[in-house]
């Protein structure tokens, strides 16, 4: 390797998943001797992690990388990769590089394990390398991770989904469920335990399916159950769940351990039974109801975080209403929302009666008005209570510590002390909207 090619910087987009992902691909550089670099400036590499999920996402990361045009004229030896779900689009690979013809390498989902390989590849050849490979993908034990989110350590359980809700790319581009076995999952846990990580949280697009694709007889109540019982004090997250498949063993296997955090999330999407429908959810209003209940009533202080989406085909003002009188009877507790993005090759993309940027924009303002103040309401009544939080992290422009209850609420509070990865007792003093100030108490 070309030992003047040493720092790197990757530029992440999209959830959770593609965070790790990052993780993954920074422990790969990191096994190649590379070091973080402070900005794209001063990188040898820079990675586009992409999504494309939603337009906007895309063309963030199109007008990000068009940006790098300048720096690639001032340093040919930059190397620039693009990677991530939105490679892995049919035809995208080809439509990138004529857009931007700089680019040095284009690889798909299927192909980050194999991210050393590449470069190697890359830095002994001239021009742009491509690789998006069509498979289901398979799943890749031992890919180096640096981890940046200390106490938290995410981990995969699966890839893939099943689902093919008719707005959502994801099953074109991350291919069919697979799910790890059991006993890695398990090894890697007690692993991040053993290396003070005091926050897991497993991933999957529908942690609820795993172990379907196995033999075994897995599945993901018993999964969390068994990494509950592992030694040490951590907290147990999890997401997402798809209310589908949200059955009362689930609900009992969270009651069960208190280290599984009582916060799920269950997106909802749609209050609509016709909507809901017309997504292929696999669940209509009321079953989402009766979930919602038998959560509240086997764990009643459970709190609930969601997705919604707003001006999904055929979505009336009545259908939204049915949105807005479910989001004020489920009481969430947060609630990521967003406005229908029209993906290509998706069933809804075909679908009549696609609805006016306007209209949706009046929609995700009112529901975002409501699930404010439904917040405001709920951390208003924090105020005296004490709560034992998890120190996550230092807030610069705060100039406080921040962390997190095991409900999900953010508490702000100072201290002398660094108190990263520390579980510390605070009393509630007032409340900054949707987050909240604490005193620490001994
Ligand atoms: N697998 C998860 C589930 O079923 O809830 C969610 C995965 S997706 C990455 C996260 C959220 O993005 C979804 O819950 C949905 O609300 C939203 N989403 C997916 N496709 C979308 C689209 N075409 N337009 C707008 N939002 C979308
Ligand atoms: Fe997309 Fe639906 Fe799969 Fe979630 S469950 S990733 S929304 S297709």
């Amino acid at each position: 390797m070309d030992n003047c090619i040493k720092r790197y910087f990757i530029i992440t987009y999209g959830c959770q998943m593609n965070i790790h992902e990052s993780e993954k691909i920074a422990g790969i550089l990191t096994s190649m001797g590379y070091t973080l670099a402070e900005n794209e400036k001063t990188a040898d590499i820079v990675v586009f992690n992409t999504c494309c999920i939603r337009e906007n996402a895309e063309d963030r990361a199109e007008g990000n990388i068009g940006a790098l045009k300048k720096l690639k004229k001032q340093n040919k030896n930059l190397i620039i990769a693009v990677g991530g779900c939105m490679t892995q689009q049919p035809n995208f690979a080809i439509s990138l590089l004529s857009k931007f013809p700089f680019i040095d390498i284009i690889f798909g989902t299927h192909n980050l394990e194999n991210f050393k390989e590449l470069l190697t590849k890359k830095l002994s050849q001239k021009k742009t390398l491509i690789e998006v490979i069509e498979t289901d993908g398979c799943i890749y034990e031992g890919t180096p991770k640096k981890r940046t989110s200390y106490p938290n350590a995410w981990v995969n359980i699966m890839y893939g989904c099943n689902n093919f809700c008719t707005y959502c790319i994801v099953p074109y581009v991350r291919g069919r469920e697979r799910s790890r076995k059991k006993q890695d999952i398990i090894n890697e846990c007690k692993d991040l335990i053993k290396q003070g990580y005091k926050e897991i949280t497993l991933l999957g697009q529908n942690v609820n399916s795993y172990g379907n694709d196995l033999e075994d007889g897995s599945n993901f109540a018993d999964l969390i159950k068994e990494i509950a019982n592992i030694d040490g004090k951590f907290r147990l997250r999890f997401m997402t769940n798809h209310p589908k498949d949200f059955t009362d063993e689930m609900i009992y296997a969270i009651a069960s351990n208190d280290k599984i955090c009582k916060c799920v999330h269950l997106p909802v999407q749609s209050g609509s039974s016709k909507v809901l429908d017309l997504m292929n959810r696999h669940y209509d209003r009321e079953y989402y109801i009766n979930r919602l209940d038998k959560l509240k009533e086997v764990i009643p202080n459970c709190a609930v975080t969601t997705d919604i989406m707003v001006g999904f085909p055929q979505e009336t003002d009545d259908d939204f209403l049915d949105t807005i009188s479910l989001v004020k009877y489920a009481d969430f507790n947060g609630a990521f929302t967003f406005v229908y993005s029209r993906r290509n090759g998706t069933v809804a993309s075909e679908m009549q009666g696609q609805i006016e940027e306007t209209v949706s924009q009046k929609r995700i303002m009112t529901l975002i008005d409501l699930q404010n103040e439904i917040n405001r309401k709920q951390s208003d009544k924090y105020v005296g209570k004490t709560v034992e939080i998890l120190c996550e992290d230092f807030d610069s422009k705060k100039n406080c510590y921040m962390g997190r209850d095991e409900f999900g609420k953010m508490v702000y509070f100072t201290s002398d002390k660094n108190l990263i990865g520390e579980f510390v007792m605070t009393k509630i003093t007032k409340t900054g909207g949707m987050s909240l100030m604490g005193e620490l108490i001994d």
